[in-house]
């Protein structure tokens, strides 16, 4: 036995000491915290609920005969704009993964038809209102009072915010504008837009297996407390963990319900946030068993599902893929009859079929304003720290951002 091990060593009754942070959701905010801090020399222990790391990066892989498929089950899509992810897929060696994504439309679905975007627009509309671009600011906006001038009100509420509704599967009108797409300084050597060769859990397959970061998965975090100096942290199954620093990268209700008994006013002040749960599932099928046409993904204005993402988007000789992100609470039968209806085949011609429920946040204006109150909170307490989904937006970038100053807050 060594020195190390001898320091390491559990006592019986305490908790292990080897980590010097504690993060609990392994999703992209928990594992970009985990890469910052064993950048930093430090030791993360992430722990997830899940069988595997990646919260919304999934990209379930099946073996269909000789060959294999991914699809994926929520994010698709990066920019160049990304550049904190951009960093650490860098460091993880990645760059060679980023692939483009294949040219397919983003189409509107109506009454079973494929329809295109543009020939659904009132063009005169658009082009009488598009130059307020250059005179309204997003700031203090909701989506639907700043989008209906820029685009047209009857453009807005006919086609344009059923596509907004897409991006977070809910109601967007009460968005604040600026939170939900952002402009950023873009990278000038990585592609536009793009996602990576087996899809995005690739990334966080390739974080979590990095040098000097612990994930424990099937560990799901019931209790945290913060006694002796250290936080102490239990799992569902029994297991108790303890560092001096803890960071909490879960959706904002479970934070809210972690930290009830430790930071009852962090706790309250996390409870006011509102989301959504998706109900996604996902089915692969066979090419030549479906006629519709090559598509990037299928919005409908009222339907049971916000958007259909395919992975025509990096088209694959044998297979589709489609990911239907449906509206909460609807029974499994009426999911998969509009599966069915929509792909034209019955269940049986499914080769396999993927379920998942993701957590994302509603944003509302005044927003910007929970934040400030949030950071005050947490100001005087160094080793706790939040990240997730709810802080600067919902896109990716916005949870590497938040993990990134998160991270540099708590190192002082
Ligand atoms: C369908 C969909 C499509 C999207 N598409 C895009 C896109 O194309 N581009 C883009 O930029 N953004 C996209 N987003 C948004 C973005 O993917 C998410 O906001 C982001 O991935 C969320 O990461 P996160 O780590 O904050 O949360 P999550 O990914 O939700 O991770 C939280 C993790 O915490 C775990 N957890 C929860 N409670 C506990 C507990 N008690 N103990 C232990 N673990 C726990 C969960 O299991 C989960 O793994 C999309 C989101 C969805 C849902």
């Amino acid at each position: 036995m060594t020195v190390f091990s001898i320091l390491f060593l559990k006592l019986p009754g305490q908790p292990m000491m080897e980590h010097d942070v504690v993060i609990v959701g392994g999703g992209i905010s928990g594992l970009s915290m985990a890469f910052y801090c064993a950048e930093a020399g430090m030791r993360p222990l992430l722990l997830e609920q899940n069988a595997e790391a990646g919260g919304s990066f999934a990209s379930p892989r099946y073996e269909i005969g000789r060959k294999t498929f991914w699809l994926e089950m929520g994010a698709h899509t990066c920019y160049s704009s990304y550049q904190n992810l951009l960093g650490i897929v860098e460091a993880c060696g990645m760059m060679g993964d980023i692939i483009p994504r294949a040219k397919v439309p983003f189409s509107l679905f109506i009454d079973g038809k494929v329809k295109s975007l543009v020939s659904s627009l009132h063009i005169g509309e658009l082009l009488l209102s598009a130059p307020n671009i250059f005179k309204l600011k997003k700031e203090d906006q909701s989506v639907r009072s700043y989008y209906e001038k820029i685009v047209g009100k009857r453009n807005y509420d006919e086609v344009i915010r059923h596509f907004f509704n897409a991006v977070p599967s809910q109601p967007t009108d009460d968005f604040p504008a600026d939170m939900m797409f952002k402009s950023r300084p873009k990278r000038k050597d990585v592609l536009k837009n793009y996602t990576f060769r087996d899809g995005l859990q690739s990334v966080a397959r390739s974080i979590a297996g990095r040098k000097g970061i612990t994930v424990a998965t099937d560990s799901e975090v019931t209790l945290v407390r913060h006694e002796g100096g250290n936080y102490r942290v239990t799992t569902a199954g029994g297991e108790e963990y303890a560092a001096a620093r803890l960071v909490l990268a879960t959706p904002s209700a479970v934070s809210s319900k972690l930290l009830e008994g430790m930071e009852p006013e962090l706790s309250r002040h996390l409870s006011v946030l509102k989301a959504a749960e998706v109900d996604s599932i996902g089915v692969i099928v066979r090419k030549d068993v479906v006629a519709l046409k090559p598509v990037a993904a299928l919005i409908s204005p009222n339907d049971v599902f916000y958007s259909v993402v395919s992975r025509d988007t990096v088209p694959d000789d044998h297979f589709r893929g489609f990911s239907f992100h449906f509206r909460p609470g609807l029974p499994e039968k009426q999911k998969k009859t509009r599966i069915m209806e929509v792909l034209g085949i019955p269940m049986a011609k499914m080769e396999h079929i993927n379920v998942k429920t993701n957590t994302v946040p509603s944003l509302r204006l005044g927003h910007r304003q929970w934040l400030e109150k949030t950071d005050a909170l947490l100001k005087a307490k160094k080793g706790l720290g939040l990240s997730g989904n709810y802080f600067g937006g919902m896109a990716i970038e916005d949870c590497v951002s938040r993990s990134k100053s998160e991270f540099e807050r708590m190192r002082g």
